[in-house]
């Protein structure tokens, strides 16, 4: 069985069980990827039982640093999370709800933990929103199973979706494996079951009993960092001021895009000089936003028309990244989507990768993109396609080493949308781009950079060059300045990579 089938076993086996537990205390909200108490489905579950008993909500997050490992998230990724949780404490100490957080060290403590936890508060019921990734799954499935067999329940609610996996099938009862349909079918379920779109309420004030009986629990504190995961500190400062946290930061973001820049979205977001797009991507990852938030803002506050539309179908790909993970769960284990790209011959070039990670290929646009990850910890979505095409086929590099570095440097890494994007670029993925296309990276760099701005923006060594010939100094007639200012050449000659690519990727099917 899937990992959800496990998981929905498991909550069928305990129904009964569940059912009958009565509310003892307290009631607990347990915080993942969703900082928020905004729009949060678990929480104003959680929030609403405790309300109907009369008894005190207590919600907790667990800091698990092997998880961190084990995951791959960046140092920019956790200081974010660390951020937003004092928000959250804050906002939610104002209603009398305690945040308590806590670090366990063994990702695989955490279900006893949680258990343990429980009872010392003297808890009955359990709220979570669920994650779709495999480990989260069979853990949360351990964990009903745990809890029920100690007299406890814990409730999983689908929020992280606008429309949960599951709910969109084919005419032959199918998971889609291709965006388009999947898409008309997803806003054709919003039409059918507007319900989709309603907000969760917010979390009511506690009794006044709360502070008395759990001041331990309101004392809790949140680290300033975790280990192997902290910035230096000229970089903390820097991105912490690009990078305001929490959810009202996120509001705010997101009302100024309905406001002044989605009319114009459809036209302008595939140019990466021009802040075109949200830069919600780390809201939607950390959950300082729901996904149901974003589109009913957008269809509510915004003018209509194609920008808006375009918006909320980006918006969608996050949905349908997730869908194929719950469907497909063996993409969590380092396999292509198609089974027939497994046998593909990689490079393993230890001096590219170097250069793609560290921004030096000699190709503009890929190092301009690659220095502005590792500068802002974000890349613009028509960049991560160049690169990760520039990796996958110029420098026939496996994908899945950019896959982790992305992870490892990305603000808004998430591991479906992340796989997704690196699967369509290296065109091993679900509903991918076809092999035989090869990005061009010059032909890119002309069409949607075309003045040059983003890499004279990103490149210094290339600034001083007015003309076209920023796309490729070298065959331009600008090497001597670019070698001047220690800009190096380019590591591959596209065309003889693209036949290279194309042999490999060919020979690697046939093989399959
Ligand atoms: P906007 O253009 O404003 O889009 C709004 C929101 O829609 C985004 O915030 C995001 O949540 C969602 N979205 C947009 N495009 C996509 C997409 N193609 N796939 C999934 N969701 C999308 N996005 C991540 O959130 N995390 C990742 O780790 C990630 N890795 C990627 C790796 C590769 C190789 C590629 C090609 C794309 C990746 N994306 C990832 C998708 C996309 O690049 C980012 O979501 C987007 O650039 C974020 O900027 P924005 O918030 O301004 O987006």
């Amino acid at each position: 069985p899937r990992p959800i089938e496990q998981l929905d076993a498991a909550l069928q086996d305990t129904l009964r069980e569940r059912e009958n537990v009565q509310v003892k205390d307290a009631v607990v909200h347990w915080f993942k990827t969703d900082l928020r108490t905004a729009d949060n489905h678990a929480l104003s579950c959680a929030s609403q039982k405790a309300r109907e008993a009369g008894v005190t909500l207590i919600t907790m997050y667990l800091v698990s640093p092997q998880d961190l490992e084990a995951h791959v998230v960046a140092p920019v990724r956790v200081d974010f999370v660390l951020r937003s949780l004092r928000i959250l404490r804050d906002d939610l100490a104002k209603l009398d709800i305690p945040l308590y957080v806590e670090t366990v060290e063994e990702r695989r403590q955490i279900p006893a933990r949680i258990a343990e936890l429980m009872e010392s508060w003297g808890a009955s019921h359990l709220y979570a929103n669920m994650e779709y990734e495999v480990d989260e799954l069979r853990r949360e499935a351990k964990l009903v199973r745990m809890l029920a067999e100690k007299g406890m329940c814990m409730e999983i609610i689908h929020d992280t979706c606008v429309v949960p996996p599951g709910q969109l099938r084919t005419g032959a009862g199918k998971q889609y494996a291709v965006y388009t349909p999947w898409f008309r079918s997803w806003m054709a379920h919003l039409r059918k079951e507007p319900g989709l779109l309603e907000l969760g309420e917010p979390p009511v004030r506690n009794p006044e009993s709360a502070r008395r009986t759990f001041g331990h629990v309101f004392d809790s504190e949140i680290p300033v960092a975790v280990s192997n995961k902290t910035l230096a500190d000229e970089d903390a400062v820097r991105l912490r001021a690009l990078w305001p946290a929490g959810e009202h930061e996120a509001k705010k973001r997101l009302d100024a895009f309905c406001k002044q820049r989605i009319g114009h979205y459809d036209r302008k977001r595939n140019f990466p000089a021009e802040a075109a797009t949200s830069s919600l991507s780390v809201h939607l990852a950390s959950g300082t936003l729901s996904a149901r938030t974003a589109v009913r803002t957008a269809r509510d506050r915004s003018a209509g028309g194609e920008g808006t539309q375009t918006w909320i179908s980006e918006v969608a790909w996050r949905d349908f990244y997730k869908h194929v993970l719950v469907n497909w769960p063996y993409i969590c284990m380092n396999k292509p989507f198609k089974p027939e790209y497994s046998n593909i011959t990689w490079s393993y070039d230890e001096a590219h990768f170097a250069a793609w990670c560290e921004g030096r290929t000699g190709y503009p646009i890929v190092d301009a993109a690659m220095r502005q990850l590792q500068d802002m910890g974000w890349m613009h979505n028509r960049c991560r396609m160049i690169v990760a095409s520039f990796l996958s086929k110029d420098l026939l590099i496996d994908w899945r080493m950019g896959e982790r570095f992305f992870m490892e440097h990305l603000i808004d890494g998430d591991f479906a949308s992340n796989n997704g994007g690196w699967g369509f670029s290296a065109s091993v993925g679900v509903d991918p781009q076809p092999y035989f296309r090869i990005f061009n990276p010059r032909l890119q760099s002309e069409k949607f950079d075309k003045d040059g701005d983003y890499i004279r923006k990103w490149v210094p060594e290339l600034r001083g060059i007015k003309s076209s010939a920023i796309h490729e100094p070298y065959a331009r007639g600008a090497g001597a300045l670019a070698k001047k200012n220690g800009y190096p050449e380019p590591v591959v000659d596209h065309s003889a990579a693209r036949e290279r690519a194309l042999t490999a990727y060919k020979e690697g099917i046939e093989s399959g």
